[in-house]
């Protein structure tokens, strides 16, 4: 069984600061993890090769820092990894990231599943898996808590809103990994000793034919009009603050 695992890299911080211009993220300087429920994906990734063989690819977007999540994600286990890293990505909204790593995908071929993360920490939209199996063509399973498969097909078991739900779809497809699928294994110092000595291959649009129109600013029909902390109300931050000294008797009962 062949598996892409789709891996961001996010800032390990809740101090993420935006750009006042051009309203993203800003990434210089802030130290990175991957993504927490990519973790999650990875494992299931490397349960499945453990039960039916087969290899596992970690595959990330982003700036030539995202190899460091690549690195760890080699240490775990996979048996390979890519970066697709180009200047023209930069603005990328959701749309033109799962155009992206769908055209990587396609590149790296011979897949049977594709696993990502249920949703990433700092975008949160949670979009790119669902993206990425419309690009491809292929079933998708959102909110994965346990998975099986028997042939060509696989049992998805979806974590609802109060509720389960089993679907079946055939391979290849994609699924995104909740947190309650598995506890991701720590990377043994075998494996980081191996993964540094891994080949990291660095994809640009040119590699992998991308269409530069569907990439980076030109490609992404949202924007991000403004980013702003939720405002807490002044009055009743200013009774925390105070003690709560002015807190009407109403609020005390
Ligand atoms: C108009 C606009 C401009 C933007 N400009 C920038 C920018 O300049 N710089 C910037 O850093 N961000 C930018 N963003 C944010 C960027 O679009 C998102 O970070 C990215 O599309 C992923 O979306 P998300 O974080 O919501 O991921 P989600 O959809 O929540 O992620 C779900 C899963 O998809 C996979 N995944 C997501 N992103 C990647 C990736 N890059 N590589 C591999 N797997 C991935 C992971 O498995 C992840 O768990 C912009 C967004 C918009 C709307």
């Amino acid at each position: 069984m062949n598996i892409i695992v789709c891996i961001k890299q996010v800032p390990d911080t809740s101090e993420i600061s935006i750009d006042p211009e051009t309203n993203t993220l800003v990434r210089e300087g802030v130290p990175s993890i991957i993504n927490p429920y990519d973790e999650n994906a990875i494992e299931a990734a490397l349960q499945l090769k453990e039960e039916y063989g087969g290899t596992v690819t970690a595959l990330s977007m982003g700036p030539p820092q995202a190899e460091e999540a690549l690195r760890q994600a080699l240490a775990m286990g996979c048996d390979d990894a890519v970066l697709i890293s180009d200047r023209a990505l930069a603005g990328s909204d959701t749309l033109a990231t799962s155009y992206v790593l769908a055209e990587a995908i396609q590149k790296i071929g011979g897949y049977d599943l594709v696993i990502c993360g249920k949703q990433a920490f700092d975008g949160d939209t949670a979009q790119v898996g669902p993206g990425i199996a419309e690009q491809l063509g292929i079933p998708q399973a959102t909110y994965a808590m346990e998975v099986k498969v028997d042939g060509k097909k696989m049992q998805v078991k979806r974590l609802l809103a109060g509720s389960f739900e089993t679907i079946e779809m055939k391979l290849p497809a994609l699924i995104t990994a909740d947190k309650h699928m598995n506890v991701p294994r720590h990377a043994g110092l075998r494996g980081v000793m191996a993964a540094r000595k891994k080949e990291i291959p660095t994809w640009t649009l040119e590699d992998i034919q991308a269409d530069p129109e569907k990439c980076g600013l030109s490609g992404s029909p949202t924007t991000v009009v403004e980013i702003f902390p939720p405002q807490r109300s002044s009055f009743l931050t200013s009774c925390v603050r105070h003690n709560c000294s002015k807190w009407p008797a109403e609020f005390s009962r």
